[in-house]
């Protein structure tokens, strides 16, 4: 290998082999995954500099991007830049600058190839499509994708017109508005990706292959992209938003109606839509939707670093096959556990292995691996797994007595090292625990119901529990890849505590002659997934009392709720509660018109906000940061408001 006096970088390794190939390793100083930082970009312009030179004498026949991470290649730009490059005179210039880059890249006489393996996201991808050939290693590992959306903007690399170029309009702008992350497989039939190959240790061969033969991409065929041709373009555009509509108001998510209005000025010229990119672009990284969306984003991430490092878990023992234990069990054997499920009976097993087995249908498709996990996923009417297991969950009925004497004798026949964990909502966790042998052993683990989609579990701390305890908790929480939110150990704990005076409010305006309709459509303009009684009919009318009257806020006898109750009318799963339900969806009459739907949502979750604060106040959770990112994730309160409290610092709720 020859170091042809080359520029020094801190991100990027460039070397020379005796075929006059270049070898150019991206690696991220100091990080477990690659980002395109401002100075990482301001390395590669010396270096592709470089890169002309050789080109013109000779000296290089082309240059091979890897990365050198095992994470994978690039993970997107580098975001805990981006409140810093959102300073309207800064930002212009700086996306201007890497345009320019990337286009000189794309100008370089010799061939550039990317050889792709894990992640290869926004940014990256950007930088990718601007070589003249892509290699991807067609494994479970390799994600591609723009979620760029999801931080309140879309590709500004010029990754817009370069992906309508590759995959066709329609392929493409799904991508980016939805931020989905696809395979490579499915990246290789978008044409993002022109070869696969299987392991990562082929793709330096294969991508010197492509150097030597000077293979390019081609790019879309005509069949693509006449969808963004003429007058198809606009009845696209307009498809787009009513698709987008459905998901996100524009209000609130300006940055995938940015990029279809870019879209319908540009659509059928990669390049101008490369060009417009940046003036649309600008508006929206320093707007209060991105500034939040970036809280949130590093909120969840800091989830991850919670808990101890290094501990294991193969083995989960699940007491209690119910709605809940089921699904926990089934969720853990998803995610690569040995499970183990305890009833009384086998007949009251069964409901949930068949129910977890339509999961893995869903999830692992490949039925090699659906055999698997139902391998994994064993039936244990006789506790013998508790024996075995490194994390025992006991979801059974809700009564004190019985969760007591389950864990006087799981105490004993557990491993002195297995997590002994409580999936109550509403008995206090010192309770159960105060008579064990050893209390500070047990913690709560409280999942949400639906358990696949929820992705919280508030990890209960009892005033028995050691820092040890809690932290092997979130660990098993973030090895099931969920995210951890810390609570204590209190009524309600965080979400249901938040939620519950939100709906009864609601739930109360409807006893008084208030539209329900009107009410939950106030919610939604305000920016709630749901309105509070759509809601209250999801979770069960019967689980919505009992947790009220926990809660201290009982239920009338004679209201309107207490008499649904009664009658059996349960919400969504017994097809009525306030509302009726078809198909799983809830007939709903017409709105009625108001002034200020927004303002009425605003005062609708006020409860809500309030008792988030009360929360943190009494110091149930940690801190403001963690309420937020715990009542985004367990009720999905508007994201872009960057949670309840700091929607109320800026006067938003
Ligand atoms: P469920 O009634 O659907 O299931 C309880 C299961 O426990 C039943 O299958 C029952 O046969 C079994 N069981 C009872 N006694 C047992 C014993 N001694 N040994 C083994 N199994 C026994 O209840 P669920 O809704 O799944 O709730 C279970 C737990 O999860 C409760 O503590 C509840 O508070 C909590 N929780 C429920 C929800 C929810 O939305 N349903 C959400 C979070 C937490």
């Amino acid at each position: 290998m020859i170091q042809p006096n080359m520029p020094e970088t801190t991100n990027w390794r460039f070397e020379i082999d005796v075929e006059r190939l270049g070898w150019l390793t991206i690696d991220t100083p100091n990080s477990p995954v690659n980002t395109l930082s401002r100075l990482a970009i301001e390395e590669l312009e010396t270096l592709v500099v470089r890169f002309e030179e050789l080109a013109k004498s000779g000296e290089l026949v082309g240059v091979i991007l890897l990365s050198g991470k095992d994470s994978g290649f690039i993970a997107g730009a580098d975001v805990s830049e981006f409140d810093a490059m959102s300073d309207f005179s800064v930002l212009p210039g700086a996306l201007q600058r890497t345009h320019a880059l990337f286009s000189r890249i794309e100008a370089l006489k010799v061939p550039m190839v990317a050889g792709i393996h894990g992640f290869c996201l926004g940014g990256g991808l950007e930088l990718a499509l601007a070589c003249h050939y892509r290699v991807a290693v067609n494994n479970d590992k390799t994600r591609i994708g723009f979620p760029e959306v999801n931080l309140g903007i879309f590709p500004g690399f010029g990754g817009t017109g370069r992906s309508i170029r590759q995959a066709g309009p329609v392929d493409a702008m799904q991508l980016m508005l939805t931020g989905r992350m696809i395979r490579a497989g499915a990246a290789r039939g978008f044409n993002l990706v022109d070869k696969l190959v299987r392991h990562r240790d082929m793709l330096r061969w294969e991508a010197r292959k492509a150097v030597l033969q000077k293979r390019e991409s081609s790019e879309a065929g005509f069949a693509k992209k006449v969808m963004a041709m003429g007058p198809l373009r606009g009845y696209i555009a307009n498809k787009m938003r009513e698709q987008v509509g459905k998901k996100a108001r524009k209000e609130h998510y300006p940055a995938p109606y940015a990029l279809i209005d870019l879209f319908e000025q540009h659509g059928d010229n990669w390049q101008a839509m490369s060009h417009g990119e940046i003036e649309r672009f600008v508006p929206l990284m320093g707007s209060d939707t991105a500034t939040n969306l970036r809280r949130v984003f590093f909120a969840s991430e800091a989830l991850k670093k919670q808990g101890i490092k290094g501990a294991k878990f193969a083995r989960v023992h699940v007491i209690g096959a119910g709605v809940m234990g089921g699904d926990i069990a089934a969720w853990c054997a998803l995610r690569g556990m040995s499970v183990t499920l305890q009833d009384l009976d086998m007949a009251r097993i069964q409901p949930a292995l068949d129910r977890g087995k339509k999961l893995f249908k869903k999830r692992l498709k490949k039925k090699r691996e659906v055999d698997a996990a139902m391998l994994r996923f064993e039936a244990d009417p006789e506790g013998k797994g508790a024996a075995r297991a490194d994390v025992i969950i006991e979801a059974v009925v809700e009564k004190l007595e019985v969760k007591q004497s389950i864990f006087g004798e799981l105490e004993f026949k557990a491993k002195p090292d297995a997590i002994l964990a409580t999936n109550t909502s509403s008995i206090e966790l010192e309770r159960i625990a105060e008579k064990l042998k050893q209390p500070e052993r047990l913690i709560g683990l409280h999942f949400f119901n639906p358990v696949a989609q929820l992705p919280l579990v508030e990890v209960i701390r009892s005033t028995f529990n050691t820092d040890d305890a809690i932290g092997r908790g979130a660990a098993f929480a973030l090895a099931i890849g969920k995210s951890p939110v810390v609570v204590k150990s209190a009524p309600g704990f965080l979400v249901n505590r938040v939620l519950m005076p939100y709906m009864l409010a609601a739930v109360e305006r409807v006893e008084k002659g208030e539209s329900k309709e009107l009410l939950d459509a106030a919610a939604v303009a305000f920016g709630m997934p749901m309105g509070p009684i759509e809601l209250m009919d999801t979770v069960g009318l019967d689980v919505g009392k009992s947790v009220a009257t926990e809660l201290g806020h009982a239920v009338p006898e004679g209201s309107n709720f207490d008499t649904l109750v009664k009658a059996g009318k349960l919400g969504r799963k017994t097809g009525e509660g306030f509302y009726k339900w078809e198909d799983g969806k809830a007939q709903k009459g017409d709105v009625p018109s108001h002034a200020d739907l927004a303002g009425l949502g605003r005062e609708l979750v006020k409860p809500l906000v309030d008792m988030t604060e009360v929360v943190v106040a009494e110091g149930d959770v940690a801190n403001d940061g963690l309420a937020d990112i715990g009542v985004i994730m367990g009720t999905g309160f508007a994201p872009f408001l960057g949670g309840p409290i700091k929607a109320r610092k800026d006067g938003k709720a």
